[in-house]
């Protein structure tokens, strides 16, 4: 079975790496196309770099003419006649001294020479080129460009492209250079794939959850009071979250985590030994300074004598530094360290919903995909290299249950390793460590049949990781956690355990959040249920109405909200003489999962009619089965 799935599994990596890449293609040979398109209608631009980003492209230009999206049609003309052209896209070598004459009569990265006008980003970017690395030019058409590719063949290959907006951008991401324009657009293979994600934007926008999450009450934002960046939950929003702690409660219990709690703050001593301190500090809160009371030695007995007063505290002239935390794996290694530990006790696997907070740039904040406070679903496994597979693996099913759960059905795990060249400097020198550590988890990865890919050199500076891509039921990507090896933080934190031979050794530690932090990924699920969350996670679960008013209606009715109530049911009641049709649309436009409408017949019968919402009258049913099918429906966590 694992061998099936290795196969299946591997086979849809390599797809999406083929698909990715043929992408990435298309994308950085459209930036091309613009740059080519907008030199024939403005063949003075200067014309600094041009990469394939994620949702497309760019290009980075200097023009006395500030490009507006009424422009964008002119371009995309041109650009159409350039795909229709067909040009080839020829790939030429040329020594170092050819590069910098033709950067400097103005011919790279344009359409002829330019005499007087040098190209004097590309003599920038030729300056990087280390001595040695061959120096390449493409050519295609009239438009020559200095980059070292890969592209697509021909412009004809370029399905679709659309300009999308510009922005402002600075040459290199440096203030002091020049600032430029950045002409962004998208390209796919074909026209309907590009009418496809048009259309998920517009889709992604009706479903925004900082829209849906207001609308429904869920969260809300109050930069004037609180701050900004820092949402609070409304009572439906916290219902989510409690439904979803729940969940990971229980399948962390299953699974033999221990919980813990840890306070939201430690002295700077601590992410000194992290080593968050100094390189991390600009993403924390600044250190609050606390000149800390110097009590008298024996203070129990004191206290016994009943002698304690103010007169025996004495203030310090030193302050300590307490910085608020913005991870919770510190406290986590001090809890480790609180105790002797043995061989044992491993795999210990510690967990808390930890809330850290994280000083964003107030210009990245983001309804809840970034912001400054973070309930995280956080745990940390301490565990030998004998038990890393098991632990890494079984941290992958939980993954895995939790997609079936929330019916995520498109997911990537981005396995991202270390280079072996970069020891010492990006990553940590422990070359052993890091070849044992990243062998296992790619073992893992393909024995379990996980959906992956590979990244070369792009591991945390501590171990390699792997993050984890979810999309949401319109296509919508989103980078859900990260699941990492560390093998700097115990060593740091001085963890030992004794080992069977009686020596000392420092556990492996692996860190966990499948499901992110409830900012995140509940601004996730908004979108991809459009608020329409299922029965378990619905703030508002059910909600029984009545025909008419009539007294013992009323009190069917009543007994079904008492018993629903009495198994924690969250049950609304409508017992108005209004009309049913406007009791529906209300409950509707309340986004209430299930309807109980009962009326004369039913009471008679001792059934209860269903409506689901959205999905309309289910029929009538006996009150006893309808029940205990929502009770079984929510026990279940049925999506
Ligand atoms: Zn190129
Ligand atoms: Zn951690």
């Amino acid at each position: 079975m694992a061998e099936q799935n290795h196969k299946v599994g591997s086979r849809i990596a390599q797809d999406e790496k083929l698909r990715m890449a043929e992408l990435e293609r298309i994308r950085h040979s459209a930036a091309h196309v613009m740059a080519h398109a907008i030199l024939r209608l403005w063949p003075h631009a200067q014309f600094a770099s041009g990469p394939a980003v994620d949702t497309g492209f760019y290009y980075d230009l200097e023009l006395d003419h500030r490009i507006t999206p009424d422009d964008f049609p002119a371009i995309e003309a041109e650009m159409q006649k350039i795909i229709a052209a067909n040009y080839p896209f020829e790939r030429v070598t040329v020594p170092r001294e050819q590069a910098i004459r033709d950067a400097q009569s103005g011919r790279l990265g344009a359409l002829t020479e330019r005499p007087g006008q040098p190209s004097k980003f590309k003599l920038g970017n030729i300056q990087d080129i280390p001595e040695g690395e061959p120096i390449t030019y493409y050519k295609s058409g009239d438009f020559i460009d200095l980059c070292a590719g890969p592209h697509v063949e021909r412009t004809g290959d370029i399905g679709a492209v659309k300009l999308t907006s510009v922005a402002s951008a600075y040459f290199k991401g440096d203030e002091r250079n020049p600032q430029l324009q950045r002409v962004y657009g998208v390209a796919f293979k074909t026209k309907k794939e590009l009418d496809e994600y048009f259309a998920m934007l517009e889709e992604a926008k009706r479903r925004d959850h900082r829209k849906l999450g207001q609308e429904m009450g869920l969260f809300v934002i109050d930069p004037e009071y609180v701050g900004p960046g820092l949402p609070m939950w409304l009572p439906k929003g916290t219902v989510i979250c409690e439904e979803l702690e729940k969940l990971a409660k229980e399948t962390e219990f299953m699974a033999g985590y221990l919980r813990v709690k840890t306070p939201h703050v430690a002295k700077a001593k601590m992410y000194l030994t992290s080593g968050h301190l100094p390189y991390y500090a600009e993403s924390m809160f600044p250190p609050m300074e606390l000149a800390e009371d110097v009590k008298p030695l024996n203070r129990d007995a004191l206290t016994r004598e009943g002698a304690e007063s103010d007169s025996t505290v004495q203030r310090s002239n030193e302050s300590t530094a307490y910085y608020i935390k913005a991870m919770n794996c510190p406290h986590h290694h001090r809890i480790f360290a609180a105790q002797p530990r043995s061989y044992r006790d491993l795999p210990l696997r510690l967990a808390e919903y930890g809330t850290c907070y994280r000083y964003e740039k107030s210009g990245e904040l983001f309804g809840l995909m970034r912001v400054r406070s973070l309930n995280m679903n956080d745990a940390h496994i301490y565990c030998t290299p004998e038990q890393f597979a098991d632990e890494f693996n079984a941290v992958n099913q939980m993954y895995l249950k939790y997609f079936k759960i929330f019916g995520i059905e498109k997911y990537v795990m981005r396995f991202s390793t270390h280079d072996p060249a970069k020891l010492g400097q990006k990553y940590v020198g422990e070359p052993e460590l890091w070849k044992q550590t990243e062998d296992m988890v790619r073992q893992v990865l393909k024995d379990s049949g996980i959906n992956y890919i590979e990244v070369p050199d792009e591991a945390a500076f501590y171990g390699p990781k792997i993050d984890v891509q979810i999309w949401s039921v319109i296509g919508r990507e989103f980078t859900l956690a990260t699941n990492q090896v560390d093998f700097v933080g115990p060593k740091r934190f001085g963890l030992e355990y004794r080992d069977r031979d009686n020596t000392m050794k420092t556990p492996l530690c692996i860190h966990r959040a499948p499901l992110g932090t409830h900012e995140r990924f509940i601004g996730f699920l908004i979108e991809h249920y459009a608020g329409n969350f299922p029965l378990w996670l619905a703030p508002d679960q059910v909600r029984v109405l009545t025909l008419n008013d009539n007294a013992d209606l009323v009190n069917y009715a009543q007994q079904i909200v008492n018993e629903l109530r009495a198994n924690f049911v969250r049950v609304s009641a409508d017992f108005t003489p209004a009309p049913i049709r406007a009791k529906i649309a209300d409950a509707e436009a309340e986004r209430v999962h299930t309807m109980l409408v009962v009326g004369p017949r039913d009471l008679q019968a001792g059934a209860v009619s269903i409506r689901v919402h959205g999905k309309g009258n289910l029929g009538a049913k006996p009150k006893a089965d309808v029940v205990a099918d929502i009770l079984q429906a929510i026990k279940e966590r049925r999506p």
